[in-house]
């Protein structure tokens, strides 16, 4: 027997009519690229994004047409979230900070029709222009007067005069829930980036989730600033979960220094922010230097890399601000666990606290989550056996963009590339990963490249690629070299080598020469020995 209840689609825009009618005089404040501060109220969003994607389907836009953006978090950005996914297109976000080359390749693969972007990206834009091949306009989100005077890039359009071509009128169309709304990449494993397509549905359910009080605890009376981009994993549903629950939203824009941050955080209310730990060791800096101190900022999210308990116990012990360490990934939309206390632990003493708010903390409802060994078999939730992490779970993806017969997944779990711990609580801690590739600062560099390039030198036999620990981002690329024989390659030339062939952050810290490399029986190199030994290079 089927139960008796509407079967009403889960839909993004569902998102934005709530905010406009039931929240409709809250706020979205941005920092523009301009510098200076916008605000407007979700209803007046809504109006604009109406126009948007009225103006988008003048333009052509069909249902599942991509529509790129290279763009900080912002109310431009929020407007493109909601036009293209409420339209039945995808947003497709992609992250500037990689190298010219692979936007353009990534802007190909996903077959993108128009590309809106921040003129911060201008020169970018300038450079793939002539690289993408299915492109047909380039908008760039600004004023009119903003706009520049002489550019290389061909159909050249202004936001606001592309946005004033629209009217407001609009009923959203009432798509079928599972219809595809976004598309974000990621290079977290091997070879080629991979994209990950959300659908209405996983978006939902998951802004559902990561607005739960043991998740990021959001309510209307929060004002959020997510700084974690909005190109990375859709700043974790935040932009969602804004018009979910009514909340103010405060975007920084490209201003995400310590002081920056600061300023909007007081300026504005902010009580809730979520982002990397490299951010909050910049504004964590910037507090120590000025004595500066937070009116009304509570809480925050941290994750996309370890968290280190020495932030955890600062903002906690001298600034009063909850520390909640988080575990996702762009293949889980990214939530996965969220680091609560659960009633026997707010009893424990500073130093227990602290040593649990250093794992990954537990799985939201909606996640499932086991560790296994290498023969597939479930390890004990113990708190010491370590395997494989898998997960399961409806905003999990099942297979990457234009990969669908290559199973991603392992009997229906999907594996992460963490090694991890689960203790008895259900607290998960990560300990090691088998994915090669370096996390630096919150992003991502793939190893593999590296060494290829390394390879490409005339001097060099055989180059490893592993991530060493680095007191600042993490970890940080570290190549290990053989030379060839009778070769006198220096360090220095070999970094040289990496010059224009990655993105600058990309180059490795530091090179060693090695006389030989470890290998596997199979020949591969073992990676992990390399890691034993040098993962604390950089940190002596
Ligand atoms: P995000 O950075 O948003 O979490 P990515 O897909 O870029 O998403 O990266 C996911 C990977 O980052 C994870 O598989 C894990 O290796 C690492 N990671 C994410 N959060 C943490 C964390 N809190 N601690 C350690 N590693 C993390």
């Amino acid at each position: 027997m089927l139960g008796q209840m509407m079967n009403q689609p889960l839909l993004i825009s569902s998102l934005l009519k709530h905010a406009e009618r039931h929240h409709g005089e809250q706020q979205v404040v941005s920092r523009r690229v301009e510098g200076d501060i916008h605000r407007y109220t979700y209803r007046e969003m809504a109006a604009r994004a109406r126009r948007l994607a009225n103006a988008l389907a003048a333009q052509g836009m069909k249902p599942g047409d991509r529509i790129a953006t290279l763009a900080w978090n912002g109310y431009r950005h929020l407007e493109l979230y909601y036009a293209v996914s409420g339209s039945g297109a995808i947003v497709h976000t992609i992250n500037p900070r990689l190298h010219p080359d692979q936007i353009a390749w990534i802007a190909n693969h996903a077959e993108d029709r128009i590309l809106f972007f921040d003129l911060t990206f201008l020169p970018i834009v300038e450079q793939i222009a002539q690289q993408t091949d299915t492109i047909r306009a380039f908008v760039a989100m600004a004023d009119h007067d903003s706009m520049p005077v002489a550019s290389r890039v061909p159909n050249l359009l202004c936001y606001e005069d592309f946005l004033a071509s629209g009217d407001d009128v609009l009923d959203w169309p009432e798509l079928d829930e599972n219809t595809a709304s976004s598309l974000c990449y990621t290079s977290g494993t091997t070879g080629n980036p991979k994209g990950v397509l959300y659908s209405h549905r996983s978006t939902v359910l998951h802004s559902f989730a990561a607005a739960l009080p043991d998740s990021m605890n959001c309510s209307a009376r929060d004002s959020i600033l997510p700084v974690v981009p909005m190109f990375h994993v859709n700043a974790w549903g935040l932009p969602y979960v804004g018009c979910m629950v009514g909340a103010k939203l405060v975007l920084p824009g490209p201003m995400l220094d310590g002081r920056s941050l600061y300023e909007l955080i007081e300026a504005e209310g902010v009580t809730f922010s979520a982002g990397v730990p490299t951010i909050w060791q910049g504004l964590l800096a910037h507090l120590e230097n000025t004595g500066g101190r937070f009116s009304t900022m509570r809480r925050t999210i941290i994750g996309g890399s370890a968290c280190p308990p020495a932030i955890i116990r600062a903002y906690q012990d001298r600034y009063d601000v909850e520390v909640l360490h988080a575990w996702g990934m762009t293949e889980l939309s990214p939530l996965g666990t969220v680091n609560s206390p659960k009633p026997g632990h707010t009893a424990l003493d500073a130093d227990a606290r602290l040593a649990l708010q250093a794992k990954q903390g537990r799985a939201v409802f909606g996640v499932d989550m086991k560790i296994v060994d290498d023969d597939g078999r479930a390890l004990p939730h113990d708190g010491k056996a370590s395997g494989d992490l898998l997960v399961r779970g409806p905003w999990i993806l099942s297979h990457y963009f234009k990969a669908e017969d290559d199973d991603a997944l392992l009997d229906g779990w999907f594996p992460t590339g963490d090694i991890a711990t689960i203790d008895a609580d259900g607290f998960m801690q990560i300990t090691d990963r088998s994915k090669d590739v370096i996390k630096s600062g919150g992003e991502w560099i793939g190893s593999i490249d590296l060494e290829n390039i390394a390879m490409s030198h005339p001097g060099i036999a055989q180059a490893a690629c592993i991530a060493a620990r680095h007191a600042k981002w993490g970890e940080r690329p570290l190549i290990l070299a053989v030379r060839k024989p009778g070769q006198a390659v220096s360090g220095r030339e070999l970094l040289d080598h990496f010059e224009g062939k990655v993105a600058r952050w990309w180059t490795p810290d530091d090179i060693v020469f090695v006389d030989a490399l470890p290998l596997g029986a199979t020949g591969k190199i073992l990676k992990n020995r390399l890691r034993d030994r040098f993962a604390d290079f950089l940190l002596n």
